[in-house]
């Protein structure tokens, strides 16, 4: 079979899905299946879907039209603020999208207008983490004047932790949020639809017993397709992590030094990582690198060490392991491993059903 290959284990990732709906769902908190992380396939979509998913987001348009043009029908979000440039598709591909600028809204506006259609916007809130959001106290006068905007549909809003500065989910600013649904409910007479209150960094606070406040819906990537929680990188309890495999070719294996020689300046990727001197050791070449995948992102089988990488270069020490040209070895991913590998043109994507 091909190399390198990233295996991918549908019902796995039907699993963690429905399991992560479930657990939800008794707080009355829908999930929005995020697909960005698989560049928008089509398959992992209607996997999610038959999960159980409300919905599908995803950051990219072009994404977004993968599916669409895959047949996938589901109410789609476009998850980043849309780029001006943009506007145009997003109106077409896209049920609703994630603002935080009037400019934007105005266009969205105008677009839909022409197009004939409705867009759904969500306003996204600044809650710490300092990525994208309005301010708290800003959020009010937006509201009134997109209730005015034709062919805009105000859907809710919703707020993103864990991301930029990795700040955590907690009662404090999950009340927040609540407070301010509410507060925004009774000054406008509505009922706003969705509260989004996060990604898989919610899920932990979402699960704990805490009061969940209006928050009722979360928006998963990670924690569907890895099973890991990304706040500490753990396993989440009764979920696959092996959905995605990466599998790499052995081109070289060789017994050397572990100790380069000769005068050290940088290498293809800066500064040249600490050594320790182990002898000489069985070092293994495989076919991926840099262009492929995030070699940090990488966990090897027991018993084998990533040294390092370059553009197109895996290099191991194989230990006690026997390796021969040709073997093949599989690598479980993390997220930045996963992201990167999805979006290589050298992987060849394998589904498993
Ligand atoms: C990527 C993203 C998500 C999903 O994050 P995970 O940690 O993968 O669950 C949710 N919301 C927004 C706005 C995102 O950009």
């Amino acid at each position: 079979m091909s190399a390198p290959r990233l295996e991918i284990d549908l019902q796995k990732i039907h699993h963690n899905a429905r399991t992560l709906v479930e657990r939800l769902a008794v707080l009355n908190i829908s999930v929005t299946g995020i697909t960005k992380a698989t560049l928008g396939s089509p398959e992992i979509a209607k996997t999610l879907l038959d999960a159980g998913v409300s919905a599908l987001g995803d950051s990219r348009i072009e994404n977004i039209k993968r599916m669409r043009e895959a047949g996938v029908d589901a109410p789609i979000m476009l998850v980043r603020s849309p780029m001006l440039s943009q506007i145009d598709q997003v109106v077409m591909h896209a049920d609703i999208s994630f603002n935080t600028e009037l400019d934007v809204i105005n266009a969205l506006s105008s677009a839909a207008q022409k197009a004939g259609r409705t867009h759904g916007v969500v306003l996204m809130v600044e809650l710490g983490d300092l990525r994208e959001g309005i301010m708290p106290e800003d959020v009010g006068s937006i509201v009134r004047k997109i209730l005015k905007l034709p062919n805009i549909e105000f859907k809710g809003i919703g707020t993103n932790l864990a991301c930029r500065s990795g700040v955590s989910p907690d009662a404090k600013n999950m009340g927040k949020l609540s407070v301010l649904a509410d507060s925004i409910d009774a000054t406008f007479d509505l009922e706003m639809e969705i509260v989004s209150g996060g990604n898989s960094g919610n899920l932990g606070w979402a699960l704990s017993g805490e009061d969940t406040g209006r928050i009722n819906n979360l928006r998963l990537g990670e924690s569907i397709l890895l099973g890991l929680d990304p706040l500490h990188r753990e396993p989440i309890d009764g979920l696959h992590n092996d959905a995605f495999k990466l599998i790499a070719e052995v081109i070289e294996a060789k017994t050397k030094p572990s100790q380069p020689w000769g005068k050290i300046a940088q290498t293809a990727f800066g500064l040249p990582p600490p050594i320790t001197n182990q002898g000489d050791i069985s070092q293994v070449l495989l076919a991926l690198g840099e262009q492929d995948t995030d070699p940090d992102g990488l966990t090897p089988p027991p018993g084998i060490e990533i040294l390092g990488a370059s553009s197109d270069h895996l290099i191991l020490n194989a230990k006690e392991n026997r390796l021969a040209i040709g073997d093949e070895i599989a690598f479980q991913m993390k997220y930045s491993a996963l992201v990167r590998a999805m979006t290589s043109p050298f992987i060849v994507k394998i589904m498993k059903i």
